[in-house]
């Protein structure tokens, strides 16, 4: 089984060797893709203005000066010649629950994978102000990521879906256990704008991610990971809001 891994924190980025962990319990054929740089929140972007670049860090090890949509690309066209049979996505530093997903440069490497044809799956580990910069922040991922991929790599999925993956901001032996759930959503918009001056007295805002409310609506990924699960949810690239295309339709025609 060929496996290309991706993320959106960069090629040095302690989650990408977590997830390199998960994967060699699974394949000795793995590739690496990633971006050179931290790409968080660049969503599903693809370099278009400027030239990229692939530089090459070892065996089947190579970084791109893009987003992790272009690392995808470069990997599936230049890095690997045949298709891959998986495409993992993280292991994130960070949630990518309910709405996030669309800001997610780990999900959406995932997406990219989906469009591609390919089995992908996006990892992230959830982390607290007091897990954050602890260097067990990836336990949970790495204790629990082959069981949760497993039945991903069998299980069948449709084309053009995906499975995004959050592991909860606790000890592994505290993880209650694997729970599939749909996509929840915050209740309201994100964040802070932060305001500053920079050394040359021009003004600044800055996107602060704090703590967004949200209730935990029953069968959610927000509501199964603060119960302390392991959030599996299949997602799919039709975003069509199927029951409204009628009264639309309707609109239209009258
Ligand atoms: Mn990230």
């Amino acid at each position: 089984m060929r496996i290309l891994l991706t993320n959106d924190d960069g090629i040095h980025a302690p989650g990408l060797a977590v997830l390199e962990k998960i994967a060699r319990q699974f394949s000795d054929d793995i590739w690496i893709c990633a971006p050179d740089e931290e790409q968080s929140g660049m969503g599903h972007a693809l370099t278009l203005t400027r030239p990229v670049r692939l530089r090459k860090h070892g065996e089947r090890r190579f970084s791109v000066t893009g987003t992790p949509t272009d690392a995808v690309t470069m990997g599936l066209r230049k890095v690997i010649e045949a298709q891959p049979d998986v495409i993992l996505s993280g292991v994130n530093r960070g949630a990518n629950l309910a709405d996030d997903i669309t800001y997610s440069g780990t999900v959406s490497a995932a997406i990219e994978g989906a469009l591609a044809g390919v089995r992908s799956i996006a990892m992230s580990q959830v982390y607290t102000k007091e897990t954050r910069n602890s260097h067990s922040a990836f336990a949970a991922a790495t204790e629990w990521g082959a069981k949760v991929l497993g039945p991903l790599l069998d299980t069948p999925l449709p084309k053009r879906t995906l499975v995004n993956v959050n592991f909860p901001p606790i000890a592994p032996d505290a993880v209650k256990g694997i729970r599939a759930v749909r996509q929840g959503f915050h209740d309201y918009s994100r964040g802070t704008v932060v305001e500053g001056r920079d050394p040359r007295g021009f003004q600044y805002y800055w996107f602060g991610l704090e703590a967004i409310e949200h209730t935990l609506d029953h069968g959610t990924d927000l509501e199964a990971v603060d119960d302390g699960y392991i959030a599996v949810t299949p997602l799919q690239l039709d975003l069509t809001h199927h029951s409204s295309l009628g009264a639309l339709a309707a609109r239209y025609e009258s």
